[in-house]
């Protein structure tokens, strides 16, 4: 998938697919004369709540990380920085850090990109920089098609690649057609180009061309701003709200409180209610969980839905977490059905491998598995303790909790505000928009609002914990999976505890459970562990066999038929300003980030974190 980057003695890097330079030793000059300032920036986003920048080829990164800068220079910059960019071949790490070696004023940034420029494979990346304000989504594929597929709207385009002689396809028509889709009338455009075929058809699709005065040695570049003469026709649909104001977020467990930080972020006044007297009183209680990435070797939506979250997962529990108290990012053993490792089949090396590889004979022998057991190993995977991850998002500023609020009721008053009822009727809050993320009890918030009942369904759960003995032999130091989950290792406040998980027991939504429930609960996750683990056993048969410090967390996931998340409006038509995020099934740390950044993309109509396909398939919509 890479492209192949040869260095000329010069230092300049040069494409060998392409037969032509990225750019020479003016590429920083370029990237700020030609691009951001050629689009009118800093001056144009100053004051804005976002600015959305397109560019047709991400190279090596070069305009991404001057407009990074130029951000962070700029006291009157924007909330929010989009930059959207596509690439059909992505440089290798290597090849981005040579690059950026050479402008050292940028060099920071190139590492912070660097850092999360990994399992690249084909499709839409979300990358997360400066606590989530400057997110750029890289769009590995075909770049016409990929502008085929997607619908943003943007404010700025970058129009570069190589020589249109060595790469006519991404300067012609269909392509430039393709790009105008994502413009409004105003977006600026800039390119260094000013060949004849560029200029005529960038004025057939709408815009007003001009020649203005190039870099030495070159004499023009082009600049152009999309005002057609005909009204042009949008596919997109006006967000609900383009600007931010004021939000009520129902629930404070893993979708609530991230939903409320995404918002947060974008500038709304969130306010989080809660029956609860503390954050994570639902099923987000249990005391460790596991985010990792689900395999198809047909790499299905599941899976790529899978990996957009745990991309997000990552990003924003670095931000807020305290590596090894709250969460450990060390990598998770998938235990696999014999032959059927589930990698897709040419995941051997590539981006693929930066996801998941089969296990090698190390990981297994930590794990007291012999050499030939069928396992993946997912590197980019670990363990959260989730409450730890909610209280820290609800600390984001813009965001008020307020515990022991329970919602009987939702009203949409005649100003189009809704309010939020008690039981006996009293106001809770009064607000533009609520995000209800209260997991199975949804249904019952929506039933008096006349809304058909969403396909949800409960499914209980409990998970055995306990104490670590001082000598914790056989508990692997990483999590492993695949017919329940070990995480052992995991600090409380009592010490190190070990946890195995899970019993699913769908269509049931009682807690607390029997002690007879609990037991046989134990007893089924004992049976697994022994099986999933066996060098385990010997340490923790007291706790299963003995009960010596043998404790039980129970808890009720939300479930779709189709067991993917619901994201989106609940009935935009009648009954605007109520949305959803919920049904995170067993896998609400792989989710709810990605889940809360494509709630607020969607709401405010900017770029999403993931293909279109994707979101459409996580859409309240298609219910
Ligand atoms: C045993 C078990 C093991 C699990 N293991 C994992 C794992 O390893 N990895 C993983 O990713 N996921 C795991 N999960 C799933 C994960 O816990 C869920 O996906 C996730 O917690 C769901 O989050 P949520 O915010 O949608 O729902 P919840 O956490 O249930 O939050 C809903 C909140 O809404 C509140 N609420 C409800 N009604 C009202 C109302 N009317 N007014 C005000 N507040 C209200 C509730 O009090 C609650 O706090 C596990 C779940 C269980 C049960």
């Amino acid at each position: 998938m890479s492209d192949s980057v040869s260095w000329l003695p010069d230092g300049t890097p040069f494409s060998n697919r392409f037969g032509d330079r990225y750019h020479g030793e003016q590429g920083l000059t370029q990237a700020r004369e030609v691009f951001v300032h050629g689009c009118g920036l800093p001056q144009a986003w100053a004051g804005a709540q976002q600015w959305r920048i397109l560019e047709t080829g991400f190279g090596l990164g070069l305009n991404f990380l001057t407009t990074w800068a130029a951000w962070r220079a700029d006291p009157q910059r924007p909330r929010l920085l989009h930059f959207v960019s596509l690439e059909a071949w992505p440089v290798t790490a290597d090849d981005l850090l040579r690059s950026a070696r050479r402008y050292p004023d940028l060099l920071p940034l190139a590492q912070e990109l660097l850092a999360q420029y990994w399992g690249l494979l084909p499709g839409v990346h979300r990358l997360w920089f400066d606590d989530g304000r400057v997110l750029l989504t890289l769009c590995v594929g075909d770049a016409q098609s990929l502008m085929r597929q997607q619908l943003w709207e943007v404010d700025s385009v970058y129009l570069d690649g190589f020589n249109p002689q060595r790469n006519p396809e991404i300067w012609g028509m269909e392509t430039l057609k393709a790009m105008a889709r994502h413009c409004r009338r105003g977006t600026r455009l800039a390119t260094w180009t000013v060949a004849r075929s560029v200029m005529d058809a960038l004025t057939q699709c709408g815009f007003q061309v001009s020649k203005v005065p190039g870099l030495p040695p070159k004499r023009d570049n082009l600049q152009a701003v999309f005002d057609p003469n005909w009204q042009p026709r949008s596919r997109r649909q006006a967000p609900e709200f383009p600007r931010p104001a004021r939000c009520l977020v129902l629930g404070a467990g893993l979708a609530g409180a991230t939903a409320a930080a995404s918002l947060a972020r974008r500038g709304w006044q969130v306010t989080v209610l809660d029956a609860a007297a503390t954050p994570a009183a639902g099923a987000s209680g249990l005391p460790a969980g596991l985010f990792a990435p689900h395999l198809s070797p047909d790499d299905n939506l599941f899976a790529r839905v899978s990996r957009a979250g745990v991309r997000a997962m990552l990003q924003q529990s670095a931000a807020l977490l305290q590596a090894g108290v709250d969460w450990n990012p060390a990598g998770v053993l998938e235990r696999r059905p014999a032959g059927q490792l589930g990698l897709p089949a040419d995941w051997h090396d590539g981006p693929g491998s930066d996801w998941s590889l089969p296990a090698d004979g190390a990981r297994l022998a930590a794990a007291g598995l012999p050499a030939d057991a069928s396992a993946c190993w997912h590197a980019r995977a670990g363990w959260v303790r989730p409450a730890r991850f909610i209280a820290r998002l609800l600390e984001q500023p813009g965001i008020t909790w307020r515990p022991n609020s329970a919602v009987a009721r939702l009203v949409r008053n005649t100003s189009g505000l809704w309010q939020a009822l008690d039981r006996d009727g009293n106001p809770l809050a009064e607000v533009d928009l609520v995000v209800l993320a209260t997991g199975p009890a949804s249904n019952s918030l929506l039933a008096p609002l006349g809304v058909a009942p969403l396909p949800l369904q409960p499914v209980r759960g409990q998970m055995s914990w306990g104490l670590q003995p001082a000598a914790a032999q056989g508990l692997p130091a990483f999590a492993v999976n695949g017919g329940g989950a070990l995480m052992a290792h995991v600090p409380c406040e009592e010490g190190l505890a070990w946890h195995m998980g899970a019993t699913f027991e769908r269509d049931v939504d009682r807690l607390p459970m029997t002690a007879e429930e609990q037991a046989a609960a134990h007893d089924h996750n004992w049976q697994r562990l022994k099986a999933l683990v066996p060098q385990a056993a010997p340490t923790l048969r007291p706790a299963f066999e003995g009960g010596q410090g043998l404790r039980a967390w129970a808890g009720v996931r939300c479930t779709a038929h189709d067991r993917m998340p619901i994201v989106g409006p609940i009935a935009p038509a009648a009954l605007p300003g109520l949305w959803i995020s919920t049904a995170m099934g067993a896998r609400g740390l792989t989710r709810a980030v990605l889940c809360a950044e494509l709630l607020a993309a969607r709401l405010m109509g900017e770029p999403l974190p993931v293909e279109a396909k994707l979101a459409h398939a996580m859409g309240s919509e298609r219910l």
